[in-house]
């Protein structure tokens, strides 16, 4: 079953060459649906980098309008869009890359009422850059049996997770790593800034976990992967589980 068309063949002649990418395989990338929450400094890069490279399905969630400060790292934007819709924008500019991928947006920051949008995505990500946010998205994804990828940059120190929640795995989540009953005041990038290079390689990294995991290439699953850009220097250090979580038994 061919699911590319033959202009798309063409856009990604370069990558299908890839051994990696496998008649089998591809019928899996065509098929992951990504849910990406926040259409940031992470979001764009991360988007526009699944697209490039052949999946076909996204949904972008992001209430926000693209403002002058965006624009250090949010690649997707330019001059011309300040007072748009981030989602819209973003839409639109991914679909020039590949006409025939299907993006569905919600543009409305996420919440417990909407959050149930996200229920048939294959993996969602957190790139919201807010922790009452995460939370929500952890407990989501642990609930539903969705894996979970967590992304996130502070000045240039960027921490980047994925969960695999598929009911069969030993629980790990996100709240195994950082236990937080208390809403707590975490440093943002608004407060202490943030490197446009190293949010865009926190979504170039993300992409690649994502294909890695879908396609079964690397055993991405508890690894969390560790970059200070500006020491170009990267950890990958694999998280155990804990029992004493409160999502453990859901
Ligand atoms: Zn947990």
């Amino acid at each position: 079953m061919n699911n590319y068309s033959e202009t798309e063949y063409e856009i990604f002649s370069r990558l299908f060459i890839l051994n990696d990418f496998s008649e089998s395989n591809l019928k899996k990338l065509s098929q992951i649906r990504v849910g990406i929450v926040g259409i940031g400094g992470i979001g764009c890069p991360l988007s526009q980098y699944l697209v490039s490279s052949g999946l076909k399905k996204l949904l972008l969630v992001d209430g926000d309008i693209i403002e002058k400060s965006n624009l250090n790292r949010q690649i997707l934007f330019n001059l011309n869009d300040l007072g748009k819709k981030k989602v819209d924008v973003a839409k639109n500019r991914l679909q020039q890359i590949n006409t025939e991928c299907e993006i569905n947006v919600l543009d409305k920051n996420i919440n417990s009422n909407n959050v149930l949008t996200l229920h048939d995505c294959s993996i969602v990500v957190d790139a919201s850059d807010d922790w009452r946010t995460s939370k929500l998205l952890n407990e989501f994804c642990v609930t539903n049996s969705i894996n979970f990828l967590y992304s996130s940059v502070i000045k240039h120190d960027l921490q980047i997770i994925l969960f695999n929640n598929s009911k069969n795995n030993d629980h790990l989540c996100l709240n195994c790593i950082f236990p937080n009953k208390e809403d707590i005041d975490l440093p943002r990038c608004n407060t202490v800034g943030i490197s446009g290079i190293s949010a865009g390689l926190a979504g170039l990294i993300s992409a690649q976990k994502i294909i890695n995991f879908s396609l079964n290439l690397t055993n991405e699953a508890n690894n969390m992967t560790i970059f200070d850009g500006k020491k170009i220097s990267i950890e990958n250090i694999i998280i155990r589980s804990k029992n004493n979580c409160y999502l453990n038994s859901v």
